[in-house]
């Protein structure tokens, strides 16, 4: 069958492995193989799509293997953005927003942006919840029609009635019919309905949104709680029995307890507002193994580009004063030990291709190099439940990575210049096979 052949700045550097690809061994570069480990100097030995072991070749491997000349570079996993969209907006103007351009034309917009994702280096990405192009994308990429990175998605988010998905500058009867951003989902039975609905369509989590919170929209600020315990664990109950895991938007101290108390898998930007005390939710994420997700590449895009796709002076106020109080989260997150994953948070507006400032912007906020860098590669597979599959260069791993110019460990900027990524190599093993029955 005909398919697209990547062109442009994948031209030459997008290295796709099946069953089918024989031995592969990336000789003799640095390894960093995404645990936390220091790195080795060793050989990548790959055997169809799969990770063989680091280590020295064999002559019995080197025979009849493609060599790949790795000296001087270093190679890390192929890298995973925990949370992205896909709908393919372009305006930031709250009445047009989801309704232009047609969601046709979105879609396409959408699949650029996957193609950027693949461009930086993400090989993976979790498609976090709205109504667009997730579903599509996914098959598009699985079936190897377009280019583009790994996607898990969340199908639409779930929201109640006037909360995060609720477009409230629209009817709400078009709002139901539309679903711009989401389901609307009401009570534990809603609730439960909702889940069962986007499962049938194929998700691969859950997403729910537990507070209230529309950067560009004269809606309630700060953002408050929307979701009972009771509404969020039916969710969760629902989403578990079918093995899907279940991230939560949460603005504030209150909606984090509540999504934490419920059982929630992923808690997505967590942020902490003015004059609380973010030491509880921690404590009790780190016990129960919650992982942050703390989109901070958002808050930077929404300040530094946002103001270009039309973003209201109060919208880049409001990110501002996210941005202002991530240092103090994510200091106080890694003093307990919460799990931190790169998510970006990136749709089709600033960001796109920026992702890796993810992980800059977390070194810049106090993790070491070697933390932000295994936030988006170890952690990120974990927040995916992908971790047996991904996330790492070990045996028996999909061999998704990436060959480096120069060390990200020295430079974590180097990460977002595409002339430093020499090879993006990546699986053919989708992981979700979810929509091809
Ligand atoms: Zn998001």
């Amino acid at each position: 069958m005909w398919r697209l052949k990547p062109d442009g700045p994948l031209a030459g550097k997008l290295v796709r492995f099946d069953d089918a690809s024989g031995t592969t061994i990336f000789q003799g570069a640095r390894v960093i193989d995404g645990t936390g480990a220091a790195p080795v100097a060793a050989d990548v030995i790959v055997r169809g799509q799969r990770v063989v072991r680091l280590g020295t070749a064999t002559a019995e491997e080197l025979a009849g293997a493609t060599l790949v000349d790795c000296r001087g570079t270093t190679i890390v996993p192929g890298l995973i953005d925990a949370h992205v969209h896909f709908n393919g907006e372009i305006a930031s103007d709250p009445y047009r927003r989801y309704l232009w351009p047609d969601d046709r034309v979105r879609t396409i917009r959408a699949a650029l942006c996957a193609l950027a994702f693949l461009e930086a280096g993400f090989t993976t990405v979790r498609d976090c919840g709205i109504t667009g192009a997730g579903y599509a994308l996914r098959y598009a990429i699985n079936s190897e029609m377009i280019v583009g990175p790994r996607i898990l998605t969340a199908g639409p988010g779930i929201s109640p009635t006037g909360g995060q998905g609720d477009w409230i500058v629209l009817p709400l009867d078009l709002v139901r019919e539309l679903r711009p951003v989401g389901l609307l989902a009401d009570g534990e039975d809603g609730v439960r309905l909702a889940v069962r609905e986007v499962a049938r369509q194929g998700a691969d989590l859950i997403k729910v949104r537990v507070s209230h919170s529309q950067l560009g929209v004269k809606s309630e600020w700060p953002p408050v709680p929307v979701y009972t315990v009771e509404e969020i664990r039916a969710a969760v109950e629902e989403a578990h029995g079918r093995r899907l895991m279940v991230a939560a938007h949460a603005h504030g101290v209150e909606s984090i307890r509540r999504a934490v108390a419920a059982g929630v898998d992923t808690i997505e930007h967590g942020i902490v507002l003015p004059g609380e005390d973010p030491e509880p939710v921690l404590a009790r994420m780190a016990e129960q193994g919650t992982i942050l997700v703390p989109t901070l590449n958002v808050y930077y895009h929404t300040v530094h580009t946002y103001r270009n796709y039309g973003l209201s002076d109060l919208g880049v106020q409001r990110g501002q004063q996210l941005l202002d109080g991530s240092p103090a989260l994510i200091a106080a997150a890694r003093k307990h030990g919460v799990r931190i994953a790169a998510g970006t948070d990136t749709s089709s507006r600033g960001g796109v291709g920026d992702n890796a400032r993810e992980m800059v912007l977390l070194a810049s906020m106090g993790l070491t190099p070697m933390e932000a860098l295994v936030a988006a590669t170890k952690v990120a597979a974990e927040a995916l439940g992908a971790e047996r599959e991904l996330g790492t260069l070990e045996p028996g791993k999909l061999a998704d990575l990436l060959v480096l110019e120069r060390d990200p460990l020295a430079d974590l900027e180097s990460l977002l210049d595409r002339a430093n990524i020499r090879i993006i190599a990546k699986a053919v093993e989708p992981v979700s096979r979810k929509w091809e029955r």
